[in-house]
């Protein structure tokens, strides 16, 4: 991919408002499937379910290439 390509993939990306990023931690704070894994020295909080780290899954509403992001176990 080309800078341009780049670029224009990460400008359709769309991100969840404050307010559905905060409802979504929310839930994964108190979900069981949540963990915590350890990479590169920092801990991360994850999705045991997925693997997703929680930061960024619960981030986007939308990714090029994969569609609309949900809770795989259909909490939020
Ligand atoms: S994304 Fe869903 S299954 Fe994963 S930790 Fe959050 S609430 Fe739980």
């Amino acid at each position: 991919m080309n800078p341009r390509q780049l670029i224009a993939r990460a400008r359709s990306r769309v991100e969840a408002s404050p307010e559905e990023r905060l409802r979504r931690l929310q839930i994964c704070e108190q979900c069981p499937h949540a963990i915590v894994t350890r990479i590169a020295g920092r801990d991360v909080a994850r999705c045991g379910s997925c693997g997703c780290p929680l930061a960024s899954r619960t981030r986007f509403k939308r990714i090029p290439g994969y569609g609309e992001v949900h809770c795989p176990e259909g909490k939020w």
